[in-house]
Formats: C-alpha cells, sequence, structure tokens
C-alpha cells in the first residue's frame, strides 16, 4: 500500500504523550512488576517501529505482539528487548522466532511436538508462554489432564525454555467483578498444576493495572492505555476511572480541498443520501472510506477552521463532503479526529459514533494515511 505522503491529510502522534503514558503504566507497577508494551497492530495504529524506542526510554521491560512478523519488525527497529508473541503461530515458525529470539505462546502438546525436530534441526531453544483459557475461549490450555501432559512432555526438554504462563480477561474493564474472579480461580488452579517453573506468570492487561484488580502479574501487558484511551469505553457501558490520568496520542487532520455552493433539491454524494433543503455550502475533504474512515461515518461532526460542521452524503472511497456554515477558503483546516478527550470529534466519540470501541477505530485507519511525529 503507498502512504500519500503528498495528500493534506495525516494521522499526528503526540510522542510526549506516549512517554507520559508509558511514564506513568512504570510508576504505577507493583513492586517486581515489569512493563510489557502491547504495540501490536502497529501500536494500535500509532506505529510501532517509531514508538517501541520511545517506550524503551520510558522504561518499558519487554513488548507484545500479535505475531511473529510483528516482532521481527521490532528487531528490525533495533528492538533487544525480550518480545513476546500473543497468538498462536504456525509451527513451522519456531525456528525463525527462535533465531530472532522472540517467545512465542503454545496452545497444545501437538504444536510442541511439530516444533521440536524443526528447533533441534537448527539447534535452537524457543522460549515459549503457555496459554490458559481461564474464560475468555479464545487460545489456550483448558482441560486439566492437557495441561498436566504438557508439563510432563517439556519436562528436562531443552528444546523448549518455559518463560511464562499467561492468560487474557475478558471483562476486566467492567465494575462487576464475577466473571473476573472466576477467570483468576480457575487460572490459578491451572498454576496449581504446574511442574515445569515458568519465568513469568502474567495476567495483567491495561483494565487489570488501571483499576487496581487484585490478582498477582510477574508483567503488566499494558496496552491501550499507552495510546492515552480508557479501556472501559465502550458504547452503553460505565467509564471506570483510571488510576492515573491518560492522556490521548492520536489526532486526525487534512483541510478542504473543494467549496461549492449549491442550491435547494440538489444532492451530495453516491445514492444523493442528502438533498440540500436550501442554499448551503459543502465543502470536500480528500480522506475516504479507503482510509479506513468508513462510510458509518456520515453525520459525525468534523471541525472546519473553529465550526463543527456534519458530514453530509455518503462517505466515498477516498472523499467526503462537509456541510460548511458559510463560504469558507479551500486549505481551510479540517480536524476529523481531536487529541482532546472531551471534544466532539474525540476518539471516543467516533467510536461512540460508530458504535464501537475506540481501539477498532484506531486500528482501522489504514497506512494510506501518513503518520506524522509530533
Ligand atoms: N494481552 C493480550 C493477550 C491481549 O490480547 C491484549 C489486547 O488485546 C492485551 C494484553 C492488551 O490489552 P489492552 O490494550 O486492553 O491493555
Amino acid at each position: 500500500m503507498i502512504t500519500a505522503v503528498n495528500r493534506p491529510a495525516a494521522l499526528h502522534i503526540n510522542v510526549a504523550a506516549i512517554r507520559e503514558n508509558t511514564e506513568q503504566a512504570k510508576a504505577h507497577l507493583k513492586p517486581g512488576q515489569k512493563l510489557f508494551c502491547v504495540v501490536k497492530a502497529n501500536a494500535y495504529g500509532h506505529g510501532a517501529a517509531k514508538l517501541a524506542p520511545v517506550m524503551e526510554e520510558e522504561g518499558a521491560d519487554g513488548f507484545c505482539v500479535a505475531m511473529l512478523d510483528e516482532g521481527l519488525e521490532l528487531r528490525r527497529a533495533q528492538i533487544v528487548k525480550p518480545i513476546i508473541v500473543l497468538g498462536l503461530q504456525p509451527a513451522e515458525q519456531a525456528p525463525l522466532a527462535a533465531a530472532n529470539d522472540i517467545s512465542l505462546p503454545v496452545s497444545s502438546i501437538d504444536w510442541l511436538k511439530a516444533a521440536e525436530p524443526l528447533l533441534r534441526q537448527e539447534g535452537l531453544q524457543l522460549k515459549i508462554h503457555l496459554a490458559i483459557d481461564s474464560g475468555m475461549g479464545r487460545i489456550g490450555f483448558s482441560e486439566e489432564g492437557d495441561f498436566k501432559a504438557v508439563n510432563a512432555y517439556l519436562k528436562d526438554n531443552d528444546a523448549f525454555f518455559v518463560e511464562g504462563m499467561f492468560t487474557h480477561f475478558a471483562s476486566a474493564d467492567s465494575s462487576d467483578s464475577h466473571y473476573f474472579d472466576y477467570q483468576v480461580s480457575r487460572f490459578k488452579k491451572m498454576e496449581s498444576l504446574l511442574t515445569v517453573k515458568p519465568k513469568w506468570i502474567h495476567v495483567d492487561n491495561t483494565a487489570v493495572s488501571l483499576f487496581d484488580k487484585d490478582v498477582d502479574s510477574d508483567i503488566v501487558r499494558f496496552g491501550i492505555g499507552l495510546y492515552g484511551l480508557n479501556p472501559s469505553s465502550a458504547p452503553g457501558a460505565e467509564d471506570l476511572t483510571p488510576a492515573f490520568k491518560l492522556t490521548p496520542a492520536m489526532s486526525f487532520t487534512s483541510e478542504l480541498t473543494y467549496v461549492k455552493q449549491i442550491h435547494k433539491g440538489y444532492g451530495v454524494g453516491y445514492g444523493s443520501t442528502y438533498v440540500a433543503d436550501s442554499d448551503e455550502w459543502i465543502g470536500t475533504v480528500p480522506v475516504g472510506y479507503a482510509d479506513g474512515w468508513i462510510r458509518k461515518f456520515q453525520g459525525f461532526q468534523v471541525k472546519v477552521g473553529d465550526v463543527y460542521c456534519p458530514i453530509v452524503g455518503r462517505v466515498c472511497m477516498d472523499q467526503f463532503m462537509v456541510k460548511l456554515p458559510k463560504e469558507m477558503p479551500i486549505g481551510s483546516p479540517v480536524e476529523l479526529i481531536s487529541d482532546n478527550p472531551d471534544a466532539p470529534n474525540s476518539l471516543r466519540k467516533a467510536a461512540d459514533w460508530l458504535d464501537t470501541i475506540h481501539y477498532e477505530v484506531a486500528c482501522q485507519l489504514n497506512d494510506r494515511l501518513k503518520r506524522v511525529y509530533d
């Protein structure tokens, strides 16, 4: 994909905000805990290769990614700290991971049996994290018998180094701790079956850390909070108050490339879903659904100059239109997303508009958009 460097449209990443959020996450650790910054999905759309070194400077002890390719990107960016892949990879990737000192999760004994000869062939040892499905229903051991068998398999097996054991919570961002407590007890039961001793046992994500949930974890896998966003901000859900102030890091700007007056009865965009009911000024912005600025944004308010203006008509592939209060000059600045959490066009408000979570909005703004590090 081409990044449009010449187009007047950019995602701005406030590096000072990333520094502050990382520094605070580090300061909030319990004694002995380590901070692993979750930079999967290109640091939730903010730019992993650019920001991981910044996080390292602010005290990150390691990094988490979703897949091996993302880990390799960090190694290419000269990151030497530990990297844990959180999602399952094909066993054939075990030697590549081991050769780059990247740790992989394990969810079945069959995976180990498939990876072991490949590792031995190349004289490599792989660092692994035993995934436990304590109630997320995604990856990990959930049957005690399977977990006992994998422990026996790993005993004195020098093709693998058991670096970790972990689980992931389905509802750590909720004030109702019922399901969270259930997951903790299931995880503890599995932990009691360990016969190999992992270096780190870890369960914390941003929510567990920021809402001070009572559970032990050697590592905090801190993700969304690094980007200044509250993990509990789901549509319709109550927002829990984080232990420290989060500073959003992403904003999105462009400008008007065309301005025209239309008259009563004139349609705007595909399907003419908007029809002017009087003389109106319409501005065109050079961003569209091919950038991840999806059609559901129709009706959302973006800021043109100092005024909030609704998006009218369907968002096109590469452009969208706004209704202006008056004639405004071509080149007028347009703020699609504000990094002010209280603004009507904050990432959170955009997520509410789309009936989703801000994680998804940040991740869907794709690589056609240039990212500028301010
Ligand atoms: N740990 C695991 C296994 C995850 O899948 C994720 C994110 O999806 C995280 C940690 C980080 O979560 P958060 O961004 O809510 O901190």
